[in-house]
């Protein structure tokens, strides 16, 4: 029996992400395929790719043989918007930019305001429309390229309904609850949603390319099993790990527990008041102690934040790994560090965020490119 459990809407325990590649039935994004990226878009690799963030994929070879080949794909991702976002949700959308930077492809962003109406007890519908316009923000404060990036929420595009209802008629009730786990009381949207979220894939006759965590892989299982019936290619995907909380290094950032993340929007000195009071290092229990035998940098949250993002430079990465083995560098340094970091990023997004607000109508995809 495992010790962790991954599905779409919950992360449990310390994941074995090997182990989970079997349990997916997926396979793993091996130094080859990251070799191809990097001589394909002639580019260096960000982090994502060099320190295996990015993890696992499916059918990614087939997407660098479409691009090889000329024929191209695109990207798809999308945000359930139920409330802030936090540094964990907008990790993966760097890993997208970047995809989209150095091989020049257009990307969807589907904002399923919906989905959470339905699924989200406690929201009512208008809340999850006020988040979608919030969450927008910080997608554009990204940085993505608004001649190529169309973002759009399910309740104003309502031309996606059309798309969905082939979609609709491919997918059996059983199908969608083997993914989804529905009951006898889940409400009759919920059981129709799958096929709103599966038509992105086919908004382009190419490949479609989706960047994400690995517990969303489930949903595009089911659109693997009917795409080509249609006309289309199954979806291509490639997985991230997750990003841990402050707390811990088990399963992943949750705006449900506000001490584990650190929101986008959070004052960027109350963020850093929270990282010194909850991150979790692997220090020792005194100064001493650790001076003489080194901390444990594989069980510290606050390293595992600059290997996933905070430290872009490899060469320093390893230094800080010696020199917190060594017992050089202690804790309180070391976090204070992290911290600056947090602080300047929350700074820039911010700013950022702000100028999004004029921009939105740019990245608003209406049904014609
Ligand atoms: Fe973690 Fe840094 Fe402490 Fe090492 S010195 S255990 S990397 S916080």
């Amino acid at each position: 029996m495992d010790d962790f459990k991954v599905t779409p809407w919950d992360v449990e325990g310390v994941v074995d992400y090997a182990k989970l590649i079997e349990q997916f039935g997926t396979s793993p994004l091996t130094d080859e395929l990251i070799e191809k990226t990097a001589q394909l878009t002639k580019s260096e690799l960000p982090i994502f790719f060099r320190r295996k963030f990015f993890f696992s994929h499916r059918d990614y070879d087939k997407v660098l043989a479409d691009y090889e080949a000329g024929r191209g794909f695109f990207l798809y991702t999308g945000r359930g918007p139920s409330g802030p976002m936090h540094i964990g949700h907008i990790i993966p959308f760097y890993a997208t930019k970047w995809l989209q930077e150095n091989f020049d492809v257009n990307l969807y962003v589907q904002i399923t305001d919906d989905e959470k109406f339905l699924f989200k007890e406690k929201l009512s519908f208008d809340d999850t429309k006020r988040w979608a316009y919030d969450n927008i923000l910080d997608i554009i404060a990204v940085g993505f390229d608004p001649d190529k990036t169309f973002i759009f929420q399910n309740s104003e595009f309502t031309k996606i309904y059309e798309m969905a209802i082939p979609i609709a008629k491919k997918i059996n009730y059983s199908m969608a609850r083997a993914v989804f786990g529905f009951t006898d009381q889940s409400k009759i949207g919920m059981i129709f949603y799958p096929a709103i979220q599966a038509a992105p894939t086919f908004f382009e006759k190419k490949r479609c390319l989706i960047p994400a965590a690995i517990d969303q892989d489930p949903y595009w299982r089911l659109q693997r099993d009917f795409a080509e019936s249609l006309g289309y290619y199954k979806t291509a995907a490639i997985h991230s790990k997750f990003v841990p909380g402050l707390t811990s290094l088990s399963g992943k950032m949750s705006a449900s527990k506000p001490e584990t993340a650190v929101y986008l929007t959070d004052d960027p000195e109350e963020a850093g008041k929270k990282i010194w009071k909850f991150a979790l290092t692997g220090g020792r229990a005194t100064a001493k102690e650790q001076r003489e035998k080194g901390g444990e940098p594989e069980k510290c949250v606050v390293f595992k934040w600059f290997e996933i993002f905070f430290e872009p430079d490899d060469e320093k990465l390893m230094e800080r790994y010696r020199a917190c083995k060594s017992g050089e560098l202690l804790c309180g340094q070391c976090k204070r560090e992290l911290i600056e970091r947090v602080q300047k990023f929350l700074k820039e997004h911010q700013e950022r965020r702000k100028r999004a607000e004029r921009e939105i109508e740019k990245f608003k995809y209406t049904g014609e490119l």
